[in-house]
C-alpha cells in the first residue's frame, strides 16, 4: 500500500490542475489516469490550438442548478490568473473573438506547461491506471490495476461523458452514488442538434451554408453562425444554444439579426423582384433562394399581399425549428448536469456530507458556455480543490 496525501482520480485539465496547488503547498499528490496519457481533451480542444480560458468569464457563462455556486472559486482563480501562467511559460496566444483566447501554436504547449507545472510541485503521475475500487476508512483507499494506494483526500476530476473515445467514463458519477451524493441528471452539451426527418428533407437545399443569426432557445440567446449541415443544425450559435435545449422545445432563429424584416419588405413592395433578391443583399444568396423557395410565395414583392409580407416578415425574425434531438455524447463537446452542486461546499469543492471528497471541473453540475469557459471552470475549481485537498 503507497500513502500520499491526496490522490486525484483523472488527469484532464482540473486533475492537473488541483495536483499542481496541492503539490505547492507541500502535499504528496498522486494522478491516477486510466488512459495511456494525460491531456487528452485538451489535445483536441479548440480545433488543437486549446482555447484555455474566457477573458470575459463569470459566472453568468456557466449553466448549473445553482447559478451562483460558481462564482466563488471562479473569483479566487480568474482568467488573468491562467493568462500569467501562460505569459510565464512563454506561450504565445491571442483573442480570436468574443474574449477567446488560444494558443498561437499547439494545445499540447497547455499540456507541456501543466506536466512541467506537476515536474516542480513534484506530482506523481500514473497513466494506464485503471480505478477499480474506493473504499472509505479512516483514510481513502483506492484500488487500482497497480496497486492499491491510500489518502485522507481524494479528489474527483474525471470528467463528463463526451467523447468516449478519449477515455470518458461515468466512474465520477458512480462514485458519487456509492457516497450517496446526489447527481443532476446529465445530458449532452454544446452539440449539434438532430431534426425530425421530414424537416430534414425539407431543408436539404440549406445545407452546408452558414449564417449569421441569432439562435435562443430556453430564455438564453446568441449571436453568432448557424450552419444547416445533413445531419441536423450546428454552428457555434446552435452548440450554444443546445445546452439550453429541452426534449420538444423549439429553437427560435432570427435570420436578420440587425435589419426590421418588415421594414426591410414594405420598403421594397413597389418592387418587381423577389423576397430572395432583397434578402441576398443581407445574407449568403443561396441560403436566401433555398429559404425562400421554402416559404415565399413565388411572386414579385409587388404581387405579395399585406398578410404574406406579415407572414414571411415575422418567420425571418423567428423561424422556430423544433429538433429531433442531438448528436449525443459522441459529439458533444460537454455534459450537462453531473454532482449536484448542493452536495459540495462551493469554497472548497469538498463533499460536506464526505470529508475528504472533493469534486471538480467537468463531472460536476456547472457547465460552461462554448468559448474558453469549460477549461477556465476546470483551472477554478481544479485550484479551489488544491488549496485545501
Ligand atoms: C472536441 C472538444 C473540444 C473542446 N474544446 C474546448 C475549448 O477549446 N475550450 C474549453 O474551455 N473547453 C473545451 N472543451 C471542453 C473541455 O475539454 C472540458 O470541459 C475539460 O477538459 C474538462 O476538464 P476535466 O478535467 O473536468 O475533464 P477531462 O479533461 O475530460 O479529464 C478527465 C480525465 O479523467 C480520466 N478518467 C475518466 N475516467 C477515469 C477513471 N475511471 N479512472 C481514471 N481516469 C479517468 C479521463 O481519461 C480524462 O483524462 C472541449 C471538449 C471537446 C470534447
Amino acid at each position: 500500500m503507497i500513502e500520499k496525501d491526496v490522490i486525484i482520480i483523472g488527469g484532464g485539465a482540473a486533475g492537473l490542475f488541483c495536483a499542481i496547488e496541492a503539490g505547492r503547498r507541500g502535499r504528496r499528490a498522486l494522478v491516477l489516469e486510466h488512459a495511456g496519457q494525460v491531456g487528452k481533451k485538451i489535445a483536441i480542444s479548440g480545433g488543437g490550438r486549446c482555447n484555455f480560458t474566457n477573458v470575459n468569464a463569470s459566472a453568468a457563462n456557466f449553466i448549473s442548478a445553482n447559478p451562483h455556486f460558481a462564482k466563488s472559486a471562479l473569483a479566487r482563480y480568474t482568467p488573468a490568473d491562467f493568462v500569467a501562467l501562460v505569459e510565464r511559460h512563454g506561450i504565445a496566444y491571442h483573442e480570436k473573438k468574443l474574449g477567446q483566447l488560444f494558443c498561437d501554436g499547439s494545445a499540447r504547449q497547455i499540456i507541456n506547461l501543466l506536466l512541467a507545472e506537476c515536474n516542480d510541485a513534484r506530482v506523481e503521475i500514473r497513466c494506464g491506471c485503471r480505478v477499480r475500487r474506493v473504499e472509505r476508512g479512516d483514510k481513502f483507499r483506492v484500488e487500482t490495476e497497480q496497486g492499491s494506494f491510500a489518502s485522507a483526500s481524494l479528489v474527483v476530476a474525471t470528467g463528463g461523458l463526451s467523447i468516449p473515445q478519449l477515455g470518458a467514463t461515468d466512474f465520477g458519477y458512480q462514485l458519487a452514488r456509492q457516497f450517496n451524493l446526489r447527481i443532476e441528471p446529465t445530458r449532452p452539451a454544446l452539440v449539434p442538434l438532430t431534426l425530425p426527418a421530414a424537416t430534414q428533407a425539407r431543408l436539404s437545399e440549406l445545407s452546408g451554408v452558414s449564417l449569421d443569426a441569432l439562435a435562443s432557445c430556453g430564455g438564453a440567446a446568441f449571436r453568432e453562425n448557424i450552419l444547416v449541415t445533413h445531419r441536423g443544425l450546428s454552428g457555434p450559435a446552435i452548440l450554444q444554444v443546445s445546452s439550453y435545449w429541452q426534449q420538444g422545445e423549439p429553437v427560435n432563429l432570427n435570420l436578420l439579426p440587425d435589419t426590421d424584416a418588415l421594414t426591410l419588405i414594405l420598403e421594397r413592395q413597389d418592387s418587381e423582384s423577389e423576397l430572395a433578391n432583397v434578402l441576398g443583399r443581407h445574407m449568403p444568396r443561396r441560403f436566401a433562394q433555398a429559404w425562400c423557395k421554402l416559404y415565399a410565395p413565388p411572386k414579385s414583392l409587388r404581387q405579395l399581399t399585406e398578410r404574406e409580407i406579415a407572414a414571411l416578415a415575422a418567420k425571418l425574425q423567428c423561424w422556430q425549428i423544433t429538433p429531433a434531438g442531438t448528436e449525443g455524447y459522441k459529439k458533444a463537446e460537454v455534459t450537462a448536469g453531473g454532482v449536484a452542486t448542493s452536495e459540495l461546499s462551493s469554497r472548497t469543492m469538498e463533499a460536506t456530507r464526505v470529508p475528504g471528497l472533493y469534486f471538480i471541473g467537468e463531472v460536476v453540475d456547472v457547465t460552461g458556455q462554448l468559448g474558453g469557459y469549460n477549461f477556465q471552470w476546470a483551472w477554478a475549481s481544479g485550484y479551489a480543490a488544491g488549496q485545501f485537498a
